[in-house]
């Protein structure tokens, strides 16, 4: 039944498509190998940051310990962050095509690897807007487009789920945060960002949309920003987690 309505969401028509990825025959968006090759890396995690500091005393998982403890040290502004997959291997590979090599027709296979998890779909529908990382409007017209406003739009679209891309503006000029250490990546990206519409996420449930979280710095520095705006509850969404 889902992947009859992600058929109907994403306009696939039976026995006219090819695999998104391979280029093969077939009736959905990826293929059954294709998706094979994927799903080794794929995670669907919540981190559930309020549940966490709540039970600080008494975690006796080690993982969801060491969760914590990553977060922690310096203070978190989200809520819950959800990430997709592990960045290795094939999803690192075709996030970095989907990113620098122009094809953003991949945002398609993206946003139905995200709406296609049930679960994910329901979380996400129970929030008021989903807001993109915006990127400086430089960088934006010399790559063409913003590869994470692209598959929010499709999220928001195919979701009912409001779109909020002139929410926030990147204002400063920064250095790629791939290329520093943490405590630069922090630095570099303080007063960054700015609530331009404090109206319309006053007092909202904000889904907040990245493509990669690394140390997490961007998205804590704009969740940050958010809740001095008024923002109710963030919502971390995440393809992949470095
Ligand atoms: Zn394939």
């Amino acid at each position: 039944m889902l992947e009859l309505v992600l058929n109907f969401l994403f306009g696939i028509k039976k026995f006219h498509s090819s695999c998104i990825i391979c280029g093969k025959l077939n009736e959905n968006l990826i293929c059954m190998e294709c998706e094979k090759r994927f799903d080794k890396y794929k995670k669907f995690n919540i981190i559930d940051n309020e549940k966490l500091i709540k039970d600080k005393i008494g975690i006796h998982n080690i993982k969801l310990k060491q969760q914590y403890y990553l977060i922690a040290g310096k203070k978190v502004y989200w809520e819950k962050m959800l990430y997709c997959f592990d960045y290795k291997s094939i999803v690192r590979k075709y996030m970095l095509q989907y990113k620098f090599f122009d094809k953003s027709y991949l945002a398609n296979f993206f946003s139905y690897e995200i709406l296609k998890n049930k679960k994910v779909y329901e979380i996400l529908k129970s929030y008021d807007i989903i807001i993109p990382v915006p990127m400086d409007k430089i960088k934006k017209s010399s790559r063409g487009y913003n590869q994470t406003e692209l598959i929010s739009n499709i999220i928001s679209r195919k979701g009912g789920i409001i779109s909020g891309n002139n929410i926030l503006e990147k204002v400063k000029k920064t250095k790629t945060q791939s290329t520093l250490k943490k405590q630069e990546r922090k630095t570099n990206i303080e007063n960054s960002y700015v609530v331009k519409c404090v109206d319309k996420v006053k007092n909202k449930k904000v889904i907040l949309f990245d493509d990669i979280f690394t140390t997490g710095a961007t998205v804590n520095e704009i969740s940050k920003k958010l809740k001095q705006a008024g923002v109710s509850k963030i919502f971390v969404l995440v393809i992949a987690k470095d």
